[in-house]
């Protein structure tokens, strides 16, 4: 998607050969107009599947996640971050490591929201190393729904999180792919 690419080169701050921070326009202040923009093109790429809902990872996969919801007329689900185990029937919960933190979550869903009729479409801000949609593939399954296909703003197809999903017949669909970052270098897959 020519118009993140674009924001990305102007307003995304690489850190380090790892980190890229977005939090001008993604996940700290958020740009509207180009969530709607980048709603529009998860729901064309994920539409006529039979999708029934959109989940995402909170915090910062719910404004994407939302407006992807909104031009496909769909709820969305957040898959909660809980520190520890909860020991509840009506929860489904699964360890995940994050990538920025260094540190594990519970990712927690309620089986309230997600059951068996569900073709569920994955949101998130970044993949990485794919754990966190690796762990709400897990998670959904959990509550024997199944997996329309994951769709991420931004792809580090450097790290393995890309591979991990399409070696297990996931349908992965980046807007932006980055090949490469060293501090204050950014360059795409499409470059
Ligand atoms: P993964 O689980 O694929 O390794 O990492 C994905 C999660 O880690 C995303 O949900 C995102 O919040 C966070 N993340 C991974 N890489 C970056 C990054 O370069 N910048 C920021 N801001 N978040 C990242």
């Amino acid at each position: 998607m020519k118009e993140l690419q674009e924001r990305i080169k102007k307003d995304g701050i690489a850190v380090n050969e790892d980190i890229l921070k977005v939090d001008s326009f993604i996940n700290h202040q958020v740009d509207p107009v180009l969530m709607q923009h980048i709603g529009e093109a998860f729901a064309e790429h994920f539409k006529d599947q039979g999708i029934t809902k959109v989940a995402t990872i909170e915090s910062s996969g719910i404004a994407p996640a939302l407006m992807t919801a909104m031009c496909m007329g769909l709820p969305m689900i957040i898959l909660k971050k809980q520190p520890s185990k909860i020991l509840n029937d009506n929860l489904f919960q699964t360890e995940v490591t994050s990538f920025t933190k260094g540190t594990s979550y519970e990712l927690t869903l309620s089986s309230k929201f997600v059951s068996e009729k569900d073709h569920v479409l994955i949101i998130d801000d970044f993949l990485a190393n794919g754990e966190a949609a690796t762990g709400a593939i897990r998670l959904i399954r959990k509550a024997h729904a199944t997996i329309a296909g994951v769709g991420v703003l931004i792809e580090k197809a450097f790290q393995p999180g890309h591979e991990k999903l399409v070696s297990q017949g996931f349908d992965v669909y980046p807007l932006a792919r980055i090949s490469h970052m060293a501090k204050d270098e950014i360059e795409f897959l499409e470059d």
